[in-house]
């Protein structure tokens, strides 16, 4: 067995390629035009990824702006050395105020009850509170909705304590840039935009495209896009797919803890959802469960990688462990596992491979959603 960097102190863990995360850093990077800006989005903890050391290898890589969800994970990126200005993208409640102006966190805002409290702090404290104007064009989610930008700006403007560092929207179907539902979006952006622009209100940067507008729809960079799924080498959609290839970041593997040949008809884990079904069944339990994000809806579905080849995971998952099963069938001769012996949940094992986007749809989500799963407790480490 080679030596692998693991943890010491669990045989489970999610592998970060640092290289693959670079290449794509730059695979986007390379989309933009010479004044046109990257912001690289980590809020979930940079998709279960690590927000500090992912953020670090984009710094080196070249990125101009940060886009978190919560003030706390802006903090956290401050807390970790990160110069860059961060975007976090909702606006948070008042009290977060003190915060974001003591960190230099760029909070999105969308009511003036907001953006006058967060300008009366920042004079008491004798400096300028940027933000980002969010604007709601269709979505549906947050933003000052796209007909009352103008009577919004008047009523922040006057405010020496504020400056809008940037204009953004998000599009709710991006992975369709030809349809009416992204132009109908595009077009209220660009109108909201330009009038703003036409009654002197700055608008700083305007931005509106995440992964699958930025690969999609060149004509919408504008000043800066933010990346976020591509970042971690997942596509956000099946569009983007045949025109954009990306390279995995994260692998999660285990090792085999315990291994064992119950008898025929034994059941296996929690209410026996799967019983021994003849001689010469060896179950091997792995240390990962739902608490690491395998959630518990895979139970009895999912495969995982051992020695290159797929090996089913049988009973019900737990919150910590789960159970495989290796058998021994006339077309595949699998040697027996023994414990500390390597398996792959997520990524490649010789020429085997199980990505994110196979085990989401077994799940019936997206390969977001299987990734920050993953990155809640595993310990994660950069190869
Ligand atoms: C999450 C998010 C993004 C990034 O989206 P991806 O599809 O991961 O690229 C961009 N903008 C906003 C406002 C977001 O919430």
């Amino acid at each position: 067995m080679p030596l692998r960097k693991e943890p010491a102190t669990r045989w489970a863990w999610v592998e970060i390629d640092q290289g693959a995360l670079r290449r794509n850093v730059r695979a986007f990077k390379n989309l933009l035009g010479p004044r046109q800006r990257l912001c690289c989005v980590v809020k979930a903890d940079a998709y279960g990824h690590g927000a500090v050391p992912c953020a670090k290898i984009m710094h080196a890589t070249g990125t101009d702006m940060f886009a978190v969800a919560t003030v706390n994970e802006g903090v956290e990126l401050r807390e970790g050395g990160i110069t860059e200005p961060i975007v976090v993208l909702s606006e948070p409640p008042l009290t977060a105020i003190d915060t974001l102006l003591e960190h230099r966190l760029m909070p999105s805002i969308y009511t003036s009850e907001f953006a006058l409290a967060y300008g009366e702090r920042a004079v008491s404290l004798g400096v300028v509170g940027k933000y980002h104007m969010a604007i709601e064009t269709g979505m549906n989610r947050i933003g000052v909705h796209y007909a009352d930008v103008i009577d919004f700006r008047r009523s922040i403007d006057f405010h020496r304590g504020i400056e809008c560092d940037g204009v953004f929207t998000h599009f709710a179907t991006a992975d369709e840039s030809n349809g009416w539902d992204y132009k109908l979006q595009r077009k209220r952006f660009d109108e909201a935009v330009a009038a703003m622009r036409d009654a002197g209100f700055e608008c700083g940067i305007v931005h509106c495209d995440n992964t699958a507008a930025s690969i999609l729809d060149r004509s919408t960079h504008y000043d800066m896009i933010r990346a976020g799924i591509g970042l971690y080498g997942l596509q956000p959609c099946e569009a983007t797919r045949p025109v954009f290839p990306l390279e995995p970041v994260m692998s999660v593997r285990a090792r085999v803890t315990r291994t064992a040949h119950p008898a025929m008809g034994e059941g296996v884990g929690y209410g026996f959802t799967y019983r021994v079904p003849r001689a010469r069944v060896q179950i091997c339990t792995i240390p990962v469960g739902y608490a690491d994000g395998l959630a518990r809806t895979l139970s009895n579905r999912m495969d995982v990688l051992y020695r290159g080849v797929r090996v089913p995971q049988v009973g019900n998952i737990c919150m910590d462990q789960c159970m495989v099963a290796i058998t021994q069938t006339s077309r595949e001769q699998v040697p027996e596992a023994e414990m500390g012996d390597l398996v792959t949940i997520i990524g490649r094992d010789g020429d085997a491979e199980i990505t994110m986007d196979e085990m989401a749809r077994l799940r019936g989500t997206i390969n977001y959603e299987v990734a920050c799963g993953f990155g809640m407790r595993l310990e994660k480490i950069y190869t």
